[in-house]
């Protein structure tokens, strides 16, 4: 939760690589409200690697 609204941490967004083949909160919010960043645009080859690095952390906290 940001100040006034949600916000989502690019550290933590992969744009959904790795589990979909597209945003998943872009297809299901009907307002639209949810653009690509343009100070964190990322290629897909990073994206994956970021979904690795996120997935081992997790799986290395359980
Ligand atoms: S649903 Fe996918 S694109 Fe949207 S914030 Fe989560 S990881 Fe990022």
């Amino acid at each position: 939760m940001g100040e006034v609204i949600y916000e989502i941490h690019p550290d933590l967004c992969t744009e959904c690589v790795g589990h979909h083949d597209k945003p998943q909160c872009q297809l299901f919010c009907p307002v639209d409200c949810i653009p690509h960043d343009p100070n964190h645009v990322e290629s897909n080859d990073e994206l994956m690697d970021k979904y690795k690095r996120l997935t081992a952390q997790k799986s290395a906290s359980n």
